[in-house]
């Protein structure tokens, strides 16, 4: 079967990268977390104390780009990519809330958005692949056979959030999580490079209502549909 390439876009806490795991195990494809790219430089520049409390330097962290070394790597034991930042598993480390208060700032500076993208494309250029992030069918693979934009509900997207922050131990209130999900997506969908904007040719999967079988069992018929006819 010709391999193709699937995009998958959407708000912040939509369940994207659940999705997105879940068609590359059963498809055999590669799974990219773009996310975690954005979140490994907010990270590093945490680290080397170019984002501080109240102070964010923008041209140091455009200058740690060269100290950054990403890769992904396949864990069976969780069944799930892992994501390493110069050599280190930082899978659970760039998943904090401190990351994810400065990611969206790190990730609208142009220097940052054209390593992470020439990387992208770089992981996807021999298709095979399900990458989700906030541009991937938009802009990093505007020709992608297949382009889901994912939705759902605020107060659903902030459970999910909360529960899997409780599930790892990081006490933080229902509040501060919806508030971080509503700052992100602003963010993201208005700043100036590749906002987060729905593609014309994408299909929209709404999963409020959705179980996780429910989803994935849409998409795999929309896959077997577009494969049948490009075969
Ligand atoms: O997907 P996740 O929530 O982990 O992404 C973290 C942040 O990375 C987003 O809020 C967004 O600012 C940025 N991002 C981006 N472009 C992508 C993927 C993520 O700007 N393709």
């Amino acid at each position: 079967m010709t391999k193709i390439t699937i995009a998958i876009d959407g708000f912040s806490s939509c369940g994207k990268s659940t999705l997105a795991k879940a068609l590359a195990s059963k498809l055999g494809y590669a799974y990219v977390d773009s996310g975690a790219m954005y979140r490994c430089v907010t990270l590093f520049a945490l680290r080397k104390g170019v984002i501080k409390d109240h102070s964010f330097q923008e041209t140091e962290v455009v200058k740690l780009l060269n100290e950054i070394n990403l890769s992904f790597h396949f864990n069976p034991n969780t069944k799930s990519s892992e994501t390493f930042l110069n050599g280190e598993n930082v899978e659970k480390e760039i998943r904090q809330m401190v990351v994810s208060e400065n990611v969206s700032k790190v990730s609208a500076i142009h220097d940052v958005r054209v390593k992470m993208i020439a990387i992208q494309r770089e992981l996807g250029k021999n298709k095979g692949i399900v990458m989700d992030g906030r541009d991937i069918g938009t802009n990093v693979f505007p020709f992608a056979e297949l382009k889901l934009f994912m939705t759902a509900d605020t107060d659903i997207r902030t459970q999910r959030r909360f529960d899997e922050y409780s599930s790892k131990g990081q006490h933080i209130s229902f509040s501060d999580v919806k508030l971080n999900l509503i700052h992100r997506d602003h963010e993201d969908t208005h700043r100036a490079e590749n906002p987060l904007i729905q593609a014309t040719d994408a299909i929209v999967l709404d999963n409020s209502e959705l179980t996780r079988e429910q989803q994935l069992e849409f998409v795999v018929k929309l896959i077997s549909d577009l494969t049948l006819t490009t075969d």
